[in-house]
This record gives C-alpha cells, sequence and structure tokens, in this order.
C-alpha cells in the first residue's frame, strides 16, 4: 500500500456563492471506519441551495462552516480501521451520506436521513465530506459499488439517484403508468431513467429550461417535453386524452411545479413530493379529495434501499453517469459550482485522477 501524504487539500462553502481550499490532515480511521480514497465527488441541488448561495439551516441540521463539503461521495477504500467486518482495502464503495447513532428506530430501518440522535452527522454538512481526496467514513454507510458500475456511477447514486429512486418506488410506479416529472435537474432525471428502467409506459418532462428538456429527450429518458408556462397543464392533458398521469413527481421544489404535478396526475393516482423547499396552496376537494390523489413526501432514501438500487443498475446495466454533463477537478471546484448553481445543466461532478 502506497503511503498516503500528511495534509489535503479540501473545499468549504463560506455560503456567499463562492468556494474556499483549505489544507486537512489526511484522515485515519478509528474502531469501525474506513478512509476511502475519493473517485468521484457530484453536486447536489441540496449543497447549492442550502449551502454555496447561504447556510440554510442553523443547528445541528445545517451545514457547519469550514467542514470539507461534497455529500455524494464515491471512491475506493485504502486503509480500515479497527473492527471493521464486511469492507476491506480495495472495496469500491459509495457512501450513503448519514452516518446516525445506529441505535433509533430511524437508524435500525436504514433511514439514518431521519436520526434525530445527536451523533446524527452527514458528510458534507456536519462531517467532511467528499469534495477532497480523503474521506473518513463509517464502515457502516458504505455501499458496495458493482463492477461494472463506475465511480461516477455510484457517486450519483449517494444523493440523487437514491433520493429518485426512493420516491418512485414509493408511489409503485410499474409498467402501466404514464409518469409525469416536474423540474428536469438531476434529480428529474434520475427519476425518468429509474422510471424507464421499470417499465413506465410513456413519460413526460417538464421544466422552465428548454435545455434540460432537450437533454432528457436527447438521453432518451422522456417521451415528451412541456415547457413549464400557463400552458403547461394543457399540454399535458393534450398528451394523456385529458386524463393525467398515474404517477408523477415533482423534483423542482418550486411551488407552481409542485401544483402542476398534482394537477396533471390522473383520477386515483399517485404523486411524490421530492423537491425541497418553499409552499403550495390549492383547494382541497377538486385536486386531491375527490380525484382521489395521494401524496407522498419523500425524503432521499434508505441504506437498503440504497444496496438495492446499487445492484439493480447492475442488473439492468444502465449508468447514471450518462446525465453527468460537466466533470471538473477538485482544483476547479468553483467553476463546478458556479455551473451547478445556474440551473441549466446536467449533472455536475468533481472527479479525481
Ligand atoms: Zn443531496
Ligand atoms: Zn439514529
Amino acid at each position: 500500500m502506497t503511503t498516503a501524504p500528511a495534509t489535503m487539500t479540501g473545499v468549504i462553502l463560506p455560503g456567499n456563492s463562492t468556494v474556499e481550499f483549505k489544507q486537512f490532515p489526511v484522515p485515519k480511521p478509528g474502531p469501525g471506519q474506513v478512509v476511502v480514497k475519493m473517485k468521484a465527488s457530484s453536486i447536489c441541488g441540496s449543497d447549492i441551495r442550502a449551502i454555496y448561495r447561504a447556510h440554510l439551516g442553523k443547528g445541528p441540521e445545517g451545514y457547519q462552516p469550514g467542514t470539507i463539503a461534497g455529500h455524494e461521495p464515491c471512491g475506493q477504500i485504502v486503509e480500515v480501521g479497527p473492527d471493521c467486518k464486511e469492507f476491506k482495502v480495495g472495496d469500491r464503495v459509495i457512501l450513503y451520506h448519514i452516518s446516525g447513532c445506529g441505535c433509533c428506530d430511524d437508524c435500525r430501518t436504514g433511514y439514518m436521513i431521519s436520526c434525530h440522535n445527536e451523533a446524527r452527522a452527514a458528510y458534507g454538512w456536519q462531517r467532511n465530506g467528499g469534495h477532497a481526496p480523503y474521506l473518513l467514513a463509517e464502515e457502516n454507510t458504505c455501499v458496495h459499488l458493482p463492477d461494472n458500475l463506475t465511480y461516477l456511477d455510484g457517486a450519483l447514486v449517494a444523493c440523487g439517484f437514491g433520493t429518485a429512486w426512493e420516491a418512485i418506488t414509493r408511489i409503485k410506479l410499474d409498467g402501466r403508468d404514464r409518469l409525469l416529472i416536474t423540474g428536469l435537474g438531476p434529480v428529474g432525471l434520475a427519476a425518468a431513467m429509474l422510471g424507464r428502467a421499470l417499465g413506465a409506459s410513456e413519460i413526460i418532462g417538464v421544466d422552465t429550461s428548454a435545455d434540460r428538456l432537450a437533454l432528457g429527450k436527447k438521453l432518451g429518458l422522456i417521451d415528451h417535453e412541456v415547457i413549464s408556462n400557463d400552458g403547461a397543464l394543457d399540454a399535458i392533458m393534450k398528451i394523456t386524452n385529458g386524463k393525467g398521469c398515474e404517477a408523477s413527481v415533482d423534483c423542482s421544489g418550486a411551488g407552481p411545479a409542485r401544483l402542476l404535478a398534482l394537477k396533471g396526475t390522473r383520477q386515483w393516482g399517485r404523486v411524490a413530493f421530492v423537491g425541497e423547499g418553499n409552499d403550495i396552496k390549492f383547494d382541497v376537494s377538486p385536486y386531491l379529495i375527490h380525484p382521489q390523489i395521494t401524496i407522498y413526501g419523500s425524503w432521499v432514501t434508505s441504506l437498503g434501499h440504497m444496496s438495492e438500487l446499487a445492484e439493480r443498475l447492475s442488473r439492468w446495466n444502465i449508468h447514471p453517469e450518462i446525465t453527468v454533463t460537466h466533470k471538473f477537478p477538485l482544483e476547479k471546484a468553483a467553476e463546478a459550482y458556479d455551473i451547478a448553481d445556474k440551473g441549466q445543466s446536467g449533472k455536475v461532478a468533481i472527479v479525481f485522477e
């Protein structure tokens, strides 16, 4: 094994739409921990919304200033601490990006995202994340990356694809359904790709950006492009013979788009809200009660479901990395965040070596 250098450069996000580089010691694993050499570390919409532009969410849920950013890490284990049981040096791993207490009901179901213990810490938020050459990780947050998936595929699973998978499986999407996706950013593209894999019979993508719609079409992930404007609902109804889609997912977090997802859902249909922030107001009788619609709120995913997703992607031989439009080395992290912030691209990722 090669000896790692003593210090490394990591990216921190001061919260004023800038990126800063700082020196950190290369981590050493304690009991139950591993050190992962980073290979890919992609940027999530939450990094932009809640950290890069300004630090939203104070306290234990917020970004701790000075923490190495990046909560979509993927790499190879180079060192294991005492008492590790499953993972070895050389293993390729995706990181489920939240380490929980391990003992509460949420952690025990694999939803460390929902852990309320003060021990809960997310990589890239409260503990150092993937925007540095090495990451100190809890062994129990590692997910095996199958051989036929790339490190970039794995990084995208760590948050975005995991989040999309959770939402579309929770609404029980299958081949009988038309799928409506509002917000065709990286999570929307993920929902489209996974919706295809589950056999959705027709996929409609909605976005304010024509470029994003064109990307979805070019990648073969959506069948219909609907630009988000006053005519969007009519366009959806025209495509669906006036009925709407059996299943819808809002990945935008924008109030009007979320409402469009609801109104574009067919009677007895299911809607998942995934995009964060903002609020909506609607008349419940005509849009929810009378059409017998079920709304699901869905936040990230569980460790088990992430592992299941990695296995399915491998079996289907489909690659999340096709949604990546911009790759940068770590030293160009400022450029990477600037592109991601513009909201016109596919996925933006930092890659190593
Ligand atoms: Zn995320
Ligand atoms: Zn817990």
